[in-house]
């Protein structure tokens, strides 16, 4: 368990204020200026050490995505945060947002510097519409106090910092589709390359971190990289906020160290899972996009990457969904179908046709209206559209159907035997 001392997010519930005076007593803002004044290689070079690996899903090495960016400085370069949190299951960024922004706030101006970034935009979804009210208060009590803007917090670097509301498209949490969406076009994905750090915002170098990712950022360059890298399994290493809900007593945020057992984090924090462990029947670890793992899984996973990836799943954003033995599992992963069908942008063939064909499969699915050979047609579709669109967000959208089928095929075949003998005798 996560001693008290090593938490970094101490405010997450909001027990104390988020202003300026608390987040300092908290030790944000604390010798900022020191930090920067280490130099840019040495921030690299300590997030590199320190393994932290993104906390917006994908997991890429921070440290790495930032000494991507050009140290010629005669265009502008710019730090975006993806504070678009819209995840079914995912509402860390969130309380980040509400109850601790300066932390976010340090982490902007000291990331800022590190990728030679004099703007930074923290582009923050639609209808987190009083969590851009309070991140407003927090940049203009950071401006008052001269930690944002020229020289901020004293350190020698100029940084301005704007928030941008988004309009509730899922799609916008794509790094380039943000871009898009923040330059006032629609927001849609571009095709890769070029990548951000060579062309991203107004074709310049850019850098986009998640909301987390970059909060975390101050506190492991002031208690160092060996103290962060000390928690989770190797290349799995840090704290981390968990979002647990669903079917537990205790639905719950959570920082803890990487690479827990999952049987751990829900019993421990979320008070088990409803009539217990023995009544679980799945969980989808890692946001909605990631496949669905059943309980003989659940009893030995570890929640990390690697681990998870290894399991068929993925840690993704760490909103962990559980289902006890009460849950329609093939309704619940159609529900997540129709929901990627509402959210596809539309660009690319197979993700629009494909995912709205699997939605309306999976409708069919759920009576059973269907035959078993058609659970095979289905799993050919995902296949389809897997690695064939512009943007992850084909993947994301065909994995929970490929984690039914993978592990509850036997509850497909059953529904679609029970129609069809319901309709034999109608
Ligand atoms: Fe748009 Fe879907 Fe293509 Fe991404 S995969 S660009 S969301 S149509």
């Amino acid at each position: 368990m996560l001693a008290d001392k090593d938490h970094i997010f101490t405010n997450l519930h909001g027990v104390e204020s988020w202003n300026l005076g608390a987040a300092r007593r908290r030790g944000v803002w604390d010798n900022t200026a020191g930090i920067i004044q280490k130099g840019q290689a040495w921030i690299i070079g300590e997030v590199k050490n320190s393994g932290l690996r993104g906390r917006g899903g994908a997991g890429f090495p921070t440290g790495m995505k930032w000494s991507f960016m050009p140290k010629d400085l005669s265009v502008p370069h710019y730090l975006l945060i993806n504070a678009d949190e819209s995840e079914p299951g995912t509402c860390k960024d969130r309380d980040i947002l509400r109850y601790d922004p300066h932390r976010l706030l340090e982490g902007v101006l000291i990331a800022a510097f590190a990728v030679g970034a004099h703007t930074a935009y923290i582009y923050i979804r639609g209808e987190f519409y009083n969590e851009a009210l309070r991140v407003q208060q927090a940049i203009d009590e950071a401006y008052a106090y001269g930690l944002l803007g020229k020289n901020a917090a004293n350190s020698g670097w100029d940084c301005d910092v704007y928030l941008d509301r988004g309009a509730g498209a899922y799609s916008c949490g794509e790094e380039t589709a943000l871009m898009e969406s923040l330059e006032g076009k629609k927001g849609q994905p571009r095709n890769k390359p070029p990548f951000p750090a060579g062309a991203g915002l107004y074709a310049c170098p850019t850098t986009i971190n998640n909301v987390e990712t970059i909060a975390l950022v101050p506190e492991i360059l002031r208690r160092g990289a060996g103290w962060f890298a000390g928690f989770g399994r190797p290349k799995n290493s840090g704290t981390k906020l968990f979002c647990i809900s669903g079917h537990v007593n205790k639905p719950c945020n959570v920082e803890e160290a990487m690479s827990l057992p999952m049987k751990e984090l829900i019993e421990k924090y979320a008070g088990g899972v409803r009539g217990g462990w023995d009544n679980l029947l799945a969980v989808i670890p890692g946001g909605s996009s990631t496949p669905v793992l059943p309980k003989e899984i659940c009893d030995m996973a570890l929640m990390d990457f690697d681990a998870l990836r290894e399991a068929g799943s993925s840690l993704g954003t760490a909103g962990v969904i559980v289902m006890d033995k009460s849950t329609d599992i093939i309704y619940a992963i159609a529900r997540l179908s129709k929901f990627y069908k509402h959210e596809s942008c539309g660009q690319c063939t197979p993700c629009r046709e494909g995912v709205a064909w699997l939605a309306r499969m999976m409708m069919r699915m759920v009576e059973g209206r269907a035959t078993t050979g058609e659970i095979d047609t289905m799993l050919d579709v995902t296949k389809q559209i897997e690695g064939r669109t512009i943007c992850a967000f084909g993947d994301g959208a065909v994995w929970p159907v490929q984690g039914l089928i993978r592990h509850f095929r036997p509850q497909m075949v059953e529904r679609i035997e029970r129609y069809r003998k319901q309709a034999k005798f109608a």
